[in-house]
């Protein structure tokens, strides 16, 4: 059972790594932009609303991306876990994603931030851009993308990082690197634990 969020600034490596731990951790990988662009594309009264904000590389309204959410961790196939991409990107994110699985008698176990430096991600933005014809990937709106995670987004490092469930990884090198290095930091936080299994029974006997 995993629940977990992945957090990093656009053109990261986000959505390709939780593809890959989803399929390693048999959860589903749950992508906020994702969701938004099958709207879009989908002409739906959603995709409508949040076009805009997509085009213009500024984030939806946080009640439009909450209730989004909500709908999606309440099919079955998030019950059991899930990663989550792309959400939460607001401190007011973050509480209502507390208040559901709160909701739900469930918890967060991991956040792991992918860093990458600006010139490096817009680089790599732009190249997605022309490959994928995404309509945000447009220097003008990448840049904008980066200031908006910058301002909202990078904060919520401070929150999970105090809260003991942040790790960081290196997002520059290969995909396979990067999701190795992944990996390796999901292990490291199951390996304390284990470490520290052993020694609470030992408490329970000597006490
Ligand atoms: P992404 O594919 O994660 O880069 O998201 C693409 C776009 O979808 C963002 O630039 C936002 O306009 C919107 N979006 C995705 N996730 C969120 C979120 N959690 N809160 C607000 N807007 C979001």
């Amino acid at each position: 059972m995993t629940r977990l969020v992945l957090l990093g600034p656009p053109g990261a490596g986000k959505g390709t790594q939780a593809a890959l731990l989803a399929a390693r951790l048999q959860v589903p990988a749950i992508s906020t932009g994702d969701i938004f662009r099958a709207n879009v594309a989908g002409r739906t009264e959603l995709g409508l609303t949040v076009e805009r904000y997509l085009d213009a590389g500024e984030y939806v309204p946080d009640s439009v991306t909450n209730a989004m959410v909500r709908d999606r961790l309440a099919q079955p196939d998030a019950a059991d876990g899930f990663i989550l991409d792309g959400y939460p990107r607001t401190t007011e994110q973050v509480r209502e994603l507390d208040g559901m699985l709160a909701e739900a008698g469930a918890q967060l176990e991991h956040v792991l931030e992918i860093t990458a430096d600006t010139d490096e991600l817009v680089r790599r933005l732009v190249a997605r851009g022309r490959a994928q014809g995404r309509s945000d990937d447009t220097e003008d709106v990448i840049r904008n993308r980066q200031r908006v995670y910058a301002e909202q987004t990078a904060p919520l490092v401070q929150v999970y990082a105090e809260r003991g469930l942040l790790r960081s990884v290196d997002g520059l090198g290969e995909v396979a690197e990067v999701t190795a290095r992944l990996v390796a930091a999901l292990e490291h936080v199951v390996d304390l634990r284990e470490v520290q299994l052993p020694r609470t029974a030992q408490d329970a006997v000597s006490g």
